[in-house]
């Protein structure tokens, strides 16, 4: 099994690693420096380089790694992505020598057209499309595009390591409270990260299953969440991507 670490980048950003203790493969360094430092410390060569979409959070450090490593950087196909070597579509697979790994690429776009996202090994590398009990924003896409992305994460197993590339998780459940407070495993999620975060720990990965359970993003399925929609609509039945959309822009609402 190789190893997962996340380092932490920026502010609030995660770059996530999976290294067989020569070997690494990293997603989304917005950032070079801190994983460069941690390359170094552990004395690991990077061969491979998986972007999720084209925001410069996620991409910055493409083209340092690129020239230092001569890393292979696969990516979606977006020309504001530089650097890329190979180009990805969902329904793809990535095959990695060193270290030896196999992805598979689902394509989820909503926080931009171009997102895809990684499924290998038991983890789940999404970028910005599921944070811990959230979502990323649709800048690009709609709620139904977002909706059918996740669902694809959804048919994935319950034990998947869910890999985000944002620490956003308490504010996210301190929102997920406001439409689900009763839900007695969103309360205890919140007092283990809170506890986490009090003890420098990262809240991330989850797991699929924890997520099915608490975020309220991925729960666009469920009765509760249908009627607090049917509730901010104003509209009896609404279908599965108006409850997504409404859980959106209640938690846009709220982020001001
Ligand atoms: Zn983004």
């Amino acid at each position: 099994m190789p190893t997962l670490v996340s380092l932490p980048a920026f502010e609030d950003n995660y770059i996530w690693v999976l290294h067989d203790g020569q070997h690494a493969v990293a997603v989304d360094p917005g950032d070079p420096a801190p994983l460069i430092a941690f390359l170094d410390a552990q004395r690991l060569v990077l061969t491979t380089v998986l972007i999720t979409h084209h925001h410069r959070d996620h991409t910055g450090g493409n083209t340092l790694l690129r020239q230092r490593f001569n890393c292979e950087i696969y990516a979606p196909e977006n020309p504001r992505i530089p650097a890329t070597t190979h180009i990805l579509r969902g329904g793809d697979a990535v095959d990695i020598a060193q270290p030896p790994l196999h992805f598979d690429v689902i394509a989820t776009p909503g926080h931009t057209l171009d997102h895809i996202s990684y499924a290998g090994h038991g983890n789940l590398f999404c970028g910005d499309t599921v944070f811990g009990c959230g979502c990323g924003k649709l800048f690009e896409g709609n709620p139904g595009m977002m909706a059918a992305s996740l669902d694809r994460i959804l048919t994935l197993p319950d034990a998947t390591r869910v890999c985000c590339a944002h620490e956003y998780t308490l504010s996210n459940i301190d929102f997920a409270r406001t439409i689900d407070g009763h839900n007695p495993a969103l309360l205890e999620r919140q007092a283990k990260d809170r506890d986490a975060r009090a003890h420098g720990r990262p809240t991330l990965p989850s797991t699929l299953a924890l997520e099915k359970l608490t975020n309220p993003f991925l729960r666009f399925h469920d009765v509760d969440m249908t009627a607090f929609a049917a509730n901010y609509l104003n509209q009896p039945h609404p279908g599965p991507a108006e409850v997504f959309g409404a859980i959106r822009a209640a938690k846009d609402a709220w982020d001001g």
